[in-house]
């Protein structure tokens, strides 16, 4: 499977990939976290155990292990995971996540307390935006980035506007006062961010983060990271060569990349 996605990637241009499975679904993020959606809205907490209940079992020792095998075979592969930032579970996490080598580690909010903000195709979620409003929602979004970015969680944040992701966004000038806010945490946390090319595959319909908000990331000098966020093969790589030149566009010749564990930076293909 993981020759394949190399493979996959090899004929898109792509030298390099990081796996980056979601801490949630393994068992022993599970035994630290599971109950951060108590005391919030019953159905959300309901709908959100439901989902939890789905992706839940997979076992981190092993997802070590198979990675590192196909490093040793020679695949051009990193050992990630993305961590997710839980409702007064960060401790606890980073108590998990510490205890494995893994070369990258990104970052990420989708949940706000019980609400997973972004899975707007189940009906409780999406009621959720009409209920709480958008106003709030990006607030609370910013909140929990920046709690993330200072939570020592992560090497890169990843999708850091994911609030967008529904199609849902604030008026023009309280959308540009959050995207700021955003920033301003992201330059002091001096983390990498990932620009991603997820977001065309979403209602957002635009790259994360915003052409705004790199530009202004790109002036304070963040490194980035290049991602299409593939949760199956034939997304790997997907829109990368439009995301080369968005990015070189905004400015930026070069990529940080985690090899080995280490940070490097790479000049970007012309
Ligand atoms: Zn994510």
């Amino acid at each position: 499977m993981l020759a394949g996605y190399a493979a996959t990637a090899a004929e898109r241009g792509v030298e390099r990939i990081a796996i980056t499975e979601h801490s949630h679904r393994f068992a022993q993020v599970d035994g630290v976290v599971a109950g951060f959606w108590d005391g919030d809205d019953p159905v959300l907490a309901a709908a959100t155990v439901a989902i939890w209940r789905e992706e839940q079992g997979a076992d981190l020792d092993r997802y070590c292990e198979v990675v590192q095998a196909a490093q040793r075979e020679g695949l051009p592969i990193e050992l990630g995971i993305e961590v997710d930032l839980l409702p007064g579970r960060a401790e606890a996490m980073a108590e998990v996540i510490g205890q494995y080598p893994f070369d990258l580690r990104l970052g990420s909010v989708h949940w706000l307390g019980a609400w997973l903000f972004d899975a707007y195709g189940i009906g409780a979620f999406a009621a959720e935006w009409d209920r709480r409003g958008h106003e709030t929602a990006w607030a609370q979004y910013a909140d929990a980035l920046a709690e993330l970015a200072g939570s020592g969680l992560c090497d890169v944040v990843a999708h850091c506007d994911l609030v967008k992701v529904a199609g849902r966004a604030p008026d023009a000038g309280y959308r540009r006062e959050v995207e700021e806010r955003m920033v301003d945490v992201l330059v002091r946390s001096g983390l990498d961010i990932e620009v991603s090319s997820a977001g065309w595959r979403k209602l957002a319909d635009e790259q994360y983060p915003s052409r705004r908000m790199l530009e202004a990331l790109h002036a304070s000098g963040v490194g980035i990271t290049l991602a299409s966020d593939a949760h199956q093969q034939d997304q790997i790589a997907s829109g990368y060569d439009r995301l080369l030149a968005l990015v070189r566009d905004v400015g930026y010749d070069q990529v940080a990349t985690y090899v080995g564990g280490r940070r490097e930076l790479a000049d970007l293909p012309m």
